[in-house]
């Protein structure tokens, strides 16, 4: 058996088209929203990722700025740049890129974005909403994750999910967003004794654990949904996963290619919660996800 191909560009194309439609009937009220991401220093990794999510905020009508601050910025400055963001009435997302210069605490700095600006979803306030299950911002990876697994109707209810990694931005959050959709979720990581005897009883196996080709065929179980959320580039420039994909593609019933697969849906994800936070600043109503319990 061969998987059939979780096609992340195509999804991820059709909510930007959706998302188009939503920030031209946000312009008939006058209102562009915004999206602004502020990078520090001159980490050129950094500086590719914010210069695609401002392109592609622009492709979809919203505005877009970036706030190129110099290396030696000051945490208490940085906090008064944010917290000046806060009060612009035509900021709707604020998203500080990670990692931030040696010496700047990130978290501090987080907790500066004001809740309801917090597109990245990475605020203690929007983290306690998604404990709760009450709508929010999500971390952007596991919520197009989500969005992917809703598209291609793969049922979570009663599912068992196997997610392989831990971290604040991308394990923990996806297992809580599997856990508010029903399934039954087991977290693993590089503690995990015997990790293969696990995710071979995955329904639906999540890898997010930052090593190539850590998951092999005999690690899957025949028909699993397979999502693969790693990205390395190899040293023949290839962009590869975190699953050996050839060999799993074998095994699984669906399975996301590296590239074309988790990433796309990403940027998508953030131009979504900062279109959300424009309408409802514009107070358009039910623009926040439905809650899930
Ligand atoms: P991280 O390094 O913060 O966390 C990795 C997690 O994997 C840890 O919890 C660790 O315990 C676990 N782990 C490591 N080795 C393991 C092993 N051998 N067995 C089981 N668990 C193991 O990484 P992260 O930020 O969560 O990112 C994970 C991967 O996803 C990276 O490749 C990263 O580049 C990629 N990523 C992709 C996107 C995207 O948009 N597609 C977004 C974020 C991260």
């Amino acid at each position: 058996m061969s998987a059939a191909l979780i096609d992340g560009t195509a999804i991820a194309a059709q909510f930007r088209a959706e998302l188009a439609v939503r920030v031209e009937r946000l312009k008939e009220r006058g209102v562009v929203p915004g999206l602004h991401v502020v990078i520090v220093g001159e980490d050129p990794a950094s500086q590719v990722y914010v210069r695609n999510k401002a392109l592609a905020s622009q492709k979809i009508g919203m505005h877009s700025q970036v706030h190129a601050l110099p290396g030696t910025t000051s945490e208490a400055g940085l906090v008064d740049y944010v917290k000046r963001l806060n009060e612009d009435p035509a900021v709707h997302g604020i998203l500080v890129q990670l990692p931030l210069p040696r010496g700047l605490d990130s978290r501090a700095v987080i907790e500066a974005i004001a809740p309801d600006k917090d597109v990245d979803g990475f605020h203690y306030m929007n983290v306690g909403a998604l404990v709760v299950g009450e709508p929010a911002f999500y971390p952007c990876t596991p919520w197009g994750v989500m969005k992917m697994l809703e598209h291609e109707g793969v049922p979570l209810s009663g599912a068992h999910a196997v997610v392989v990694g831990r971290s604040t931005i991308v394990g923990k959050p996806m297992a809580l967003m599997l856990i508010n959709a029903s399934a039954t979720v087991t977290v693993c990581h590089s503690k995990t004794r015997d990790l293969a005897s696990v995710t071979r009883q995955a329904d639906i196996l999540v890898v997010a654990a930052g090593k190539p080709a850590l998951v092999g065929a005999s690690m899957v179980k025949p028909g699993a949904v397979v999502i693969d959320v790693g990205i390395h580039r190899m040293p023949d420039g290839k962009l590869a996963g975190d699953v050996d994909f050839a060999a799993v593609r074998e095994v699984a019933s669906r399975i996301t290619p590296v590239p074309g697969g988790v990433g796309p849906m990403t940027i998508a994800m953030l131009l979504g919660n900062t279109v959300k936070s424009a309408e409802r600043r514009a107070g358009f109503g039910a623009s926040m996800e439905t809650r899930i319990t």
